[in-house]
């Protein structure tokens, strides 16, 4: 039995045997041709790459109607690489002046392309080799007469392993077939984990050495709540495994409940609990889990799932489609939060040595006008649709947010030239995620509507910690007394000043936090929507006054630990089942017990 730790992408615990994607399924040798076969070689070249683009289009539209626009327009992406007048003139040269088959062709020449890609010092390039391998292989496979993934012809479920997936071939997944997903390549915001995630299978990336050390017939257990990947468990392990996820699917039927239920605290206090979402696709989600609105809507995935710059009317088609199925329910549209590990390769080619102290996020936009405008128009343009929000993210100073307010005046005289219907008086709310935003919320309070604390990155920033980083990952708590001040702060302060505050991070999805969160004044949190039903459990059973007095003592405690096992034991006494179906200790990662 080996365990090992990768990056968990895709909620869910999975116990199934491994089935292994091998790279050398397509073995191209050199076949030298005759200058009179050149014709006949260069026809079949053509007919492969038709054919592709046909599988292509028909991909994109299929994936484009199961999980949304943005992600449909990955396959864009590859129709654009392929019918790229250079590189077919490339396949065709080769062909012509090495007589060489269309397969060697094809292969020398996307194989040079995808060096290009790789040699990039922007980590995104690299990212983008994938996308020329998918292309590669299809085209093979066409030339070849051989079928798709050999996958296709599997019947029983497997965990698919592979040193990486494309992202046409992780959408070409059956769910029914692949129950889950690890693979040694990828990070958080990889097209592959964007893909597993909207499809609802669990995932791990990031597995160092696993292809070398799985082999197909292994059994896995994969855990997508921890980022483990169990190679060859005992029988004791499976069998508290198996045991585990039968728990965990009652577990999630019987949250499910929980749905039709107001969020209301024992003593009748409604808490609003928001889902956070990445694309308009997830949205029907979010309701099915009961989620009152959206309260973080991260724009950025529309440029990130796709080639091209995203237009005015993309944005508004996404954001529209997102508030007609809202029909009146909040829905807070968070500007571009490009930049850091969110990086658009299609966009600016600046490496940054710091990017996490960068120009990203609000700053990006404030040195982009033209994007940043496209962007608020089409906000404004949706806001006639339902109760449309605006938020943006990262502000640090006063004068950030007065240019951001100024950009947003003049997308405001623009629409209304043009004739366009708006709303002048649209909310305008910015998130608090910078330490220098919560110290200063006295004075950005006068300036907008509501606030958002943004505990990921609040946490990062407070303590010095790159919340994308595994060797400090224990160090990334939320129960750190330094975070855990500056939000009874910003709290404070939006009871002064009579600002209405949410809380987006993912320590709001963290049933530990509840209670503390709930007594130091908040009554709206916005979360991933499969936390839901569990949070909304831990509200319908707690009173605001024990939540205050809980919350109290923990600002006495100096030690994140102490925060910790008093928060647990608390929260306990309330649901003495809540963390009975947590990951199990053995597939906890180190310092995973503090939220982010
Ligand atoms: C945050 O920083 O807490 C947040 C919600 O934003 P993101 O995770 O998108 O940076
Ligand atoms: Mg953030």
């Amino acid at each position: 039995m080996e365990i090992k730790k990768g990056i968990a992408v895709s909620s869910g615990v999975v116990v199934c045997r491994a089935w292994l994607l091998s790279d050398d399924e397509l073995h191209i040798d050199r076949r030298e041709i005759t200058p009179s076969e050149v014709p006949a070689e260069r026809k079949r070249l053509l007919k492969a790459v038709a054919a592709s683009s046909d599988d292509l289009r028909d991909l994109r539209d299929k994936t484009t109607r199961s999980l949304g626009k943005e992600t449909g327009a990955i396959f864009d992406y590859h129709l654009g690489l392929l019918n790229d007048q250079h590189l077919l003139d490339d396949f065709a040269g080769r062909i012509e002046n090495q007589h060489c088959s269309a397969e060697y062709a094809v292969r020398r020449t996307l194989r040079d392309f995808s060096k290009a890609f790789f040699d990039q010092p922007d980590p995104l390039f690299k990212d983008r080799v994938k996308d020329v391998y998918d292309l590669e292989r299809r085209l093979l496979i066409k030339l070849m007469g051989k079928g798709r993934m050999r996958l296709a012809g599997v019947k029983d479920p497997l965990v698919l392993v592979a040193k990486d997936l494309t992202p046409s071939q992780t959408a070409n997944l059956d769910k029914s077939i692949v129950r889950a997903i690890a693979i040694e390549a990828g990070g958080q915001t990889s097209h592959t984990a964007i893909i597993a995630n909207s499809m609802g299978i669990p995932a791990v990336v990031g597995v160092e050495d696993l292809v070398r050390d799985v082999s197909s017939g292994d059994l896995l257990i994969v855990n997508g709540y921890s980022g483990v990947v169990i190679v060859n468990p005992d029988e004791a392990t499976v069998t508290e495994h198996r045991l585990y996820e039968q728990r965990q699917m009652r577990f999630e039927t019987r949250l499910d409940q929980m749905r039709d239920l107001p969020a209301l605290t024992r003593d009748g206090t409604p808490i609003e609990l928001l889902g956070n979402i990445e694309f308009p696709s997830e949205v029907d989600n979010a309701l099915h889990k009961g989620a009152q609105g959206i309260g973080l809507y991260r724009t950025e995935f529309l440029y990130l799932a796709s080639d091209k710059e995203p237009t005015e009317e993309d944005h508004y088609n996404a954001y529209a489609s997102v508030a007609e199925k809202l029909k009146g329910k909040p829905l807070i549209i968070r500007t571009l939060d490009l930049g850091a590990d969110k990086f658009w390769p299609h966009g600016e080619k600046t490496v940054e040595d710091n990017p996490f102290l960068g120009c990203r996020s609000i700053r990006l936009c404030l040195a982009n006008h033209r994007i940043f405008k496209v962007q608020l128009r089409a906000i404004l343009r949706a806001s006639v649709l339902g109760d449309v929000r605006i938020m943006f993210p990262m502000i640090s100073s006063p004068m950030e947010l007065k240019q951001a307010h100024m950009l947003l005046k003049d997308a405001m005289d623009e629409c209304y030239d043009l004739g366009v219907p708006f709303r002048r008086d649209i909310p305008v709310g910015i998130m608090i995620e910078v330490p220098a935003a919560a110290l200063m919320a006295n004075v950005l309070a006068r300036e907008v509507n509501f606030f958002s604390i943004g505990t990921n990155d609040l946490i990062q920033y407070t303590l010095a910690v790159d919340r994308g980083n595994q060797r400090v990952a224990p160090l990334f708590t939320a129960a750190h007394p330094a975070v855990l001040a500056l939000l009874r702060d910003v709290m404070r302060i939006s009871r002064k000043r009579k600002i209405s505050t949410s809380l987006c991070g993912e320590m709001g999805g963290d049933p530990q936090f509840t209670i503390f969160l709930v007594g130091l004044g908040l009554r709206s949190l916005s979360i991933t929507p499969h936390n839901i039903p569990k949070i909304k459990q831990v509200l319908r059973n707690i009173t605001i006054k024990d939540a205050e007095k809980i919350a109290r003592r923990v600002m006495s405690f100096e030690q994140p630990q102490q925060i910790l096992n008093f928060l647990n034991d608390e929260t306990r006494k309330v649901l003495p089942d809540i963390f009975s179906e947590e990951p199990l200790p053995l597939l906890t990662p180190a310092g995973a017990a503090a939220g982010g």
